[in-house]
């Protein structure tokens, strides 16, 4: 005898799953979104604002580096980050990426690779949403190809300091960020160094990318670099090369992998309600067999998508993660929820492509959720084709507490990395 009933919002049953804490703070921010920030939403989408008000009421809930320890953060579980990235993106994803870029790209670097006065500085303000972070890694000329940046640390004898010079674009957050982790290669010993960075630096100047048609809701900029002058106590000092930024990439896009499914669920959602009230033929649009296939596939792909969220989110708190399951999740789970939003679209004929019923909204929004971060397995994680670079990065990591000899280790890393990306980086170059 079978007591429990089956749920079409959570069909594989989610729920009994979590513990008493995910479920609490799961609850208590799907409350803050559904009543917050819903609201807020349209306009901001049509008139492309985003309220920076709402930076503070996420620091208030705690949201933000939920997972790390201490510095006002609360050391909840990997799960917890990626329910609660699912509850921002039901709403919209613009209010994920500031969740995901304050938390995975701007505290997480500077909690694993950051000094201690670093940490003091920074992670408590972060955590209140005091500050405002971004993560600058894309640049003009190199977008997935991120190995060959041009952005660079030097000395600069007229200073008689080290600058930073460069420019960085489609960066989250950089017209309103008051924090800054910036990935520069140092011109000395060629490696890619992370530098954190105040709005008033002198040099320091950014610009908003109007126009947009995803993502309208999120601030989105350009930031210029010219002899920015920084010392040596702003570089993250255990940030060495290109592992460091995919490190926060990894956490970010685990997130992405269930704000996606949150997205999906929406669409799913209106579809469901929509066509249950429209009468077409004398009969609601949900009594065609047509459109319950359509629901079916979906509830099918979200419950799917949530599980594998779940299934790994759990391996990352147990120490088991390696980033390719992240990278197969975030392609899956985006290119799920893209196609989901593009269906239910339909679904709604005309009034589908009316931004008062949403779904053209998370439509769009996927679009860019699809390709930042690296849509592919293998773009923006080079050690997915090349683990050997991976491994010496990690092993150089290990220099910084004295474990490894650095130079040859260094050099060897330096000439694999060079004959890999010369393979054009997708299909090339076997694992
Ligand atoms: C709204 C938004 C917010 C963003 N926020 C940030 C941020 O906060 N910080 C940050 O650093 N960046 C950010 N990005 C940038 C984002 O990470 C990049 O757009 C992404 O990495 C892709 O780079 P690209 O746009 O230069 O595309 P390109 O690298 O020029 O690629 C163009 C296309 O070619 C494909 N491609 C590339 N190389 C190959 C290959 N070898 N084989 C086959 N196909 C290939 C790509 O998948 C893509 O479809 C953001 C982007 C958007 C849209």
């Amino acid at each position: 005898m079978i007591s429990a009933i089956f749920n079409w919002e959570d069909p594989l049953n989610l729920e009994s799953q979590l513990n008493e804490e995910e479920i609490l703070l799961k609850d208590t921010f799907r409350a803050y979104c559904q009543e917050k920030l819903l609201p807020r939403v349209l306009e901001g989408n049509r008139h492309e604002v985003f309220d920076r008000k709402i930076m503070n009421e996420m620091g208030e809930l705690g949201v933000f580096g939920c997972t790390l320890k201490g510095f006002g953060c609360s050391g909840a579980s990997n799960v917890t980050y990626g329910l609660l990235a699912r509850e921002a993106e039901r709403v919209d994803s613009s209010y994920r990426s500031a969740l995901s870029v304050q938390s995975s790209l701007v505290m997480t670097p500077i909690y694993l690779f950051g000094s201690e006065e670093q940490k003091n500085d920074y992670l408590p303000k972060l955590a209140k949403g005091e500050l405002v972070g971004c993560f600058g890694l894309t640049e003009p000329n190199h977008g997935s190809d991120i190995g060959a940046m041009e952005s660079n640390i030097s000395y600069s004898k007229e200073e008689k300091s080290l600058v930073l010079n460069g420019a960085k674009t489609w960066i989250t957050n950089a017209p309103i960020a008051d924090a800054f982790v910036i990935w520069a290669r140092h011109v000395e010993d060629k490696r890619i160094k992370g530098v954190v960075l105040r709005r008033d630096s002198p040099g320091l100047r950014t610009s908003k990318i109007q126009g947009k048609f995803s993502l309208r809701a999120s601030e989105t900029g350009m930031i210029f670099m010219d002899n920015v002058k920084i010392s040596e106590d702003q570089i993250l000092p255990k940030a060495l090369g290109l592992s460091a930024p995919f490190t926060c990439l990894t956490s970010a896009r685990l997130g992405i992998a269930w704000g996606a499914m949150g997205a999906a669920e929406s669409c799913l959602a209106a579809a469901r309600q929509y066509t249950m009230e429209r009468q077409q033929f004398k009969k609601p649009l949900a009594a065609n067999q047509l459109m319950q296939k359509k629901m079916a596939d979906m509830m099918t792909e979200i419950a799917l998508g949530l599980q594998s969220c779940l299934h790994v989110s759990r391996l990352k708190d147990d120490d088991l993660l390696v980033p390719e399951m992240v990278s197969l999740l975030k392609r899956n789970n985006c290119g799920k929820a893209l196609e989901i939003a593009r269906v239910a679209r339909d679904m709604l004929g005309a009034n589908g492509i009316s931004d008062e019923y949403n779904i053209i909204r998370h439509m769009m929004n996927l679009e860019a959720v699809n390709t930042y971060e690296a849509k592919n397995l293998n773009l923006k994680s080079p050690h997915l084709e090349c683990p050997v670079v991976f491994e010496i990065d990690r092993m150089l990591s290990g220099v910084v507490q004295g474990k490894t000899p650095a130079r040859p280790l260094q050099n060897m890393r330096n000439t694999l990395y060079e004959v890999k990306t010369s393979f054009a980086w997708a299909n090339l170059m076997p694992g």
